[in-house]
Order: structure tokens, then sequence, then C-alpha cells
């Protein structure tokens, strides 16, 4: 069984999230623009689901709007900021010269305000407002910037931490300024009151992706007489406020996840959550002796747990746990890719060790008592593979000279061609290059000799002496580190030297799939 805690980077869609979208595509399928009966019952959803946002957002006035997700949201609030500034500054008047967002704020936020500044030909000074230690907007820095802001942007918490921003404090610094207020509500949404009246927040956006409703859909809330601008004109939907025919699917949906959060019956209490990750952080305390947590817990919301462990980094932790079946990640997911250290754990100023080494294990506000017993024994059974297998060598494996350079050459084999030569009498030599610990956890579903990566260069050797038309495919979690291990052996002169195609996380070929690579055998 899969246990996933990586809930920040997104969910698993709801049963009864799925059955609202199910009922409009199936049933409720009019255009909730049209007059006649099936679009005014389309209508009624849309409007039932609006209002649900509306309470559970302490949102009883101002702009409601449905968007395609949050990044969405954020472009229309940097918009509708810089474009009223635009207007004032070409009609005469004194404008502010600073957009200020928290150090930690998701890419989205930064790179929004820089690409509408440019674009509307503002020039205006983009600044980080630096966090503490502790993850949290130095107030101080703020009290004293305040009075150029024209925008500040400050999430309610940190998508990567976990950590909760003071918004009481934040809303004092800015009062009595004219400073508009941008509170990105992402990862707060089902954990958190935002009273976004109460605390005269200017703009904020939501995500259904992460509060378990299907992606593209998401919400912009806008304090009555802030300033607005659509971001997409057009047949005058939203009222106006956003062009094109709504997202029905993905706004029932949405609408169902936000009735549900009005009751206790799907989204867990507080306390529930505080006792979940009480029993996390017991079982990784025992898996992973020294493990340090990179945020503190008391300003933390409680489903975010990020940590680091002395002397493993975090890919070495992360493929640990893919192998027992646990998805965590080692920071934001849109970062995951780049696999660089994260820049919110920088920002924060910790120390590099703890930077290299964090993972983010995040669970969801609905995630019941089952999965985090299930989770506690995965991760008391990766501290038990790791002290029975160590790490050999705690850096990744590095080819000992670069093989190539310029572009690296494509050693992949799609798993169909695999399939081909398992199948046609010739199997080729398998290697599985997956360190010991991994194999101990999840044997891998093809028989495989065994070559960790970390001691790879002994192995290689061994290879050398094969004949030349001998087929040799490297396995490994994701493909990575068979590549290295193919281009390696090439290097070497063994010019038949492949990696599983996605790795053996696609391994057995699903049937239906596309076809991830177009390299032959
Ligand atoms: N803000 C935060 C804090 C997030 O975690 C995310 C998602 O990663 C976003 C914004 C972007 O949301 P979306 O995927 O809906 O565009």
């Amino acid at each position: 069984m899969e246990i996933y805690l990586d809930a920040n980077a997104t969910t698993p869609v709801l049963a009864l999230a799925r059955a609202a979208a199910q009922a409009v595509m199936a049933d409720t399928y009019g255009n909730p623009s049209s007059v006649h009966g099936s679009g005014l019952k389309a209508r009624a959803v849309l409007d039932g689901a609006r209002a649900a946002a509306r309470r559970v957002l302490g949102a009883p006035s101002g702009r409601l709007l449905f968007t395609s997700g949050a990044t969405e949201g954020i472009q229309t609030a940097a918009l509708s900021v810089l474009r009223a500034l635009r207007d004032r500054r070409d009609a005469g008047q004194p404008i502010a010269t600073q957009l200020l967002y928290g150090a930690t704020e998701h890419k989205a936020v930064p790179e929004a305000l820089k690409h509408w500044n440019a674009v509307l030909g503002l020039g205006l000074e983009v600044l980080a407002i630096p966090v503490g230690q502790d993850g949290r907007h130095d107030l101080d820095w703020l009290r004293a910037h305040v009075a150029d802001a024209a925008m500040v942007c400050t999430m309610a918490a940190n998508n990567e931490t976990g950590v909760i921003s003071d918004l009481d404090g934040i809303a004092a610094v800015l009062a009595g300024s004219e400073a508009l207020w941008l509170v990105d509500g992402v990862q707060a949404l089902g954990k958190l009151q935002l009273r976004l009246l109460e605390r005269r927040i200017d703009y904020a956006p939501f995500s259904g992706h992460k509060l378990y409703a299907p992606k593209g859909i998401g919400l912009l809330y806008v304090r009555e007489g802030a300033p607005f601008t659509p971001l997409a004109a057009g047949g005058g939907q939203e009222d106006g406020q956003r062009a094109g025919t709504e997202n029905m699917a993905g706004i029932a949906a949405l609408g169902a996840v936000l009735q549900a959060l009005e009751g206790t019956e799907v989204f867990a209490p507080l306390a529930r959550l505080l006792s979940h990750r009480e029993r996390l952080v017991a079982a990784l305390g025992e898996a992973f002796p020294g493990l340090v947590f990179n945020a503190p817990l008391e300003t933390s919301l409680p489903t975010t747990l990020n940590f680091s462990v002395p002397g493993l980094p975090s890919k070495v932790l992360l493929n640990l746990f893919d192998a027992a079946g646990i998805r965590v990640s080692g920071g934001s997911a849109c970062g995951a890719a780049r696999a660089q250290p994260s820049d919110v754990l920088q920002a924060m100023g910790l120390p590099a060790w703890q930077t290299e080494s964090a993972v983010r294990l995040s669970f969801g506000a609905a995630d019941g008592t089952a999965l985090i017993d299930a989770a506690c024994a995965r991760l008391r059974a990766c501290g038990e593979a790791l002290r029975a297998a160590p790490v050999a060598g705690a850096r990744a494996w590095q080819p000992a000279a670069p093989a190539e350079t310029g572009e690296e050459a494509c050693v992949d084999m799609a798993a169909a061609t695999l399939q081909q030569l398992l199948d046609g009498g010739q199997p080729p030599l398998l290697v599985d290059v997956r360190e010991a610990y991994e194999q101990a956890l999840q044997p891998a579903a093809l028989a495989a000799q065994a070559a960790p990566l970390s001691g790879l260069d002994d192995a290689l050797a061994g290879w050398r002496a094969l004949p030349a038309e001998r087929t040799v495919v490297f396995l490994c979690r994701s493909g990575q580190r068979a590549a290295q291990a193919a281009r390696a052996l090439r290097a070497q002169g063994h010019a038949r030297a492949f990696s599983l195609a996605g790795g053996l996380a696609l391994w057995p070929v699903q049937a239906g799939a596309p076809v991830a690579s177009t390299a032959t055998a």
C-alpha cells in the first residue's frame, strides 16, 4: 500500500468531491450562463459553492471568484494592484515605490510581481521581507519599509515548512498604511481560521488541489473596495470578473469539500491533527536518532513536518522512503525536479547540511488514524533497514570522470522494449543500482543482480569483460541513478548499456500507458 504523505504538493480527490464533479458532468451539465432549466440548475450549483466558500473563509462581502488555481489568483491580484498604481501615476498622483513579499513565499508571488511590474512598465522595487530562523517575517524590517510599500504579500502558512505567519502582527504593522495586502491562503485553508474580513486582508488566493478537490480549480477573494482588474476578458462570466465558461466539475467538487469543512465528519479537528503529528514525531525520532526539525513545531501547521537527519542527504532519505512506499518530498513540488537546496530553508538561514538534507512530510486534514498508524510503522521499518544496511558514503555517487562533454547521451530503454527482450528469449543482464536498504524494503519486480550505485566503481570492472553484443539494463527507482550507471559503463567502452526509462516506479508496463521513451535496444 502506498502511504501518501505529500499533501502540501497535492491531495487525492475526496469521494464526496468526485461524486459532486461526476454529478455535474453527467446530470447538471448545463452552462450556468444559460437561462433555461439546465442552465439554472448549474447556476444553483455554482451559487451554492460560492456561498459555502464565503462562510468558510469568513468573507460575507467582497469579490469571491473561481479561478484555475492559486497561481491565477495571485496574477489577478498583482495585476489589479499594479494597474491601479499605474493609473494613479499616469494621472500625476504620487505612488509608493516598493512591492514587498515574504522571503519564503511560493515562487508564484515574486514572479507575478516582477512580471506585471515589467509588463505595465512601472519599474517599482520588488523586495523580499526577511524571515528569522523560525521562518516568521521580520516585523521590524516591515515596519521600516511600510511607508514606501504599495503592496505587501505574506502567505498564511508556508508550503515547505508549515510555518504559520503572524498575520495579526502583520496586520498591526499595516494598520494605517496604504499598502494593499495579499495573503496566500493555500496551505492554511482547512487548518486555520483566516478571518479575511476582520483582518482587512485585501486579496487571498486559494487552490482546490491542496484541499481534496481536483487540480485546475481555485478561489480568489478580493476585499470590497480593493482595486480589481480582470485577468481575462470575454463572455462576461463571473460577473465580468473572469471570462471563460466556468469549470463546473471543479467548482462542484470544491463546493462539496467546502461544505464538508463546515461539518465534523470528514475533516479532523485541531486536537486530532496535533495527536497525529505527535505520533509521527515519535516514530521519526525512533527511526532516525539525531533528527532535527527545520521549523519550530509550536508555530507550524500540525500537518507539516520538515526535518533533516545528520549525514543523510535528502536524496538518500527520499529513495529510502520511496522504497518503503512512503511518498514525501524534499521541498516544494515545483522545485522537486531542480533538486536544489530549498530557497525557503536558505532564507531562514539554516546551516547548509540542514538545507541539503531536508525532507518534507505533510498529511492532510482529512487523513485518518489508520494512515498515520501505517505511516509510523513504515517509518520505523525505514530506520531498521538503514541500520541493517547503512549508507556507504552519504554523498551520491558520481562517475570518476565526466563521461562525455556537451549534451548527455540518452541511455533510456523504454519499458515496452525491455519487455520484448525478456519475452524474446535473450534477456539482458539486469542490474539493480538501488542501495541495499532500498532493495531490502522493496525488492525489484525484476530478477536483477544487485550493485548499489555507491559501490559502482568496483562493479564496473567486472562488466568490462562482457561480450560487446550483451545488453545491460540498469534499474533504479526513477531511472536517474540507472542512467548514471549506464553512462559510466558506456564510457568504459560497453555500448549496449541502458537504463529502464521511468525506473521501477513505472514497471511493470501499465496497459495503455503512453510510451515514455523512443530509445530502442
Ligand atoms: N501558493 C502556495 C503556498 C502553494 O503551496 C501553491 C502550490 O504549490 C501555490 C501557491 C500555487 O497553487 P496552484 O497550484 O493552485 O496554482
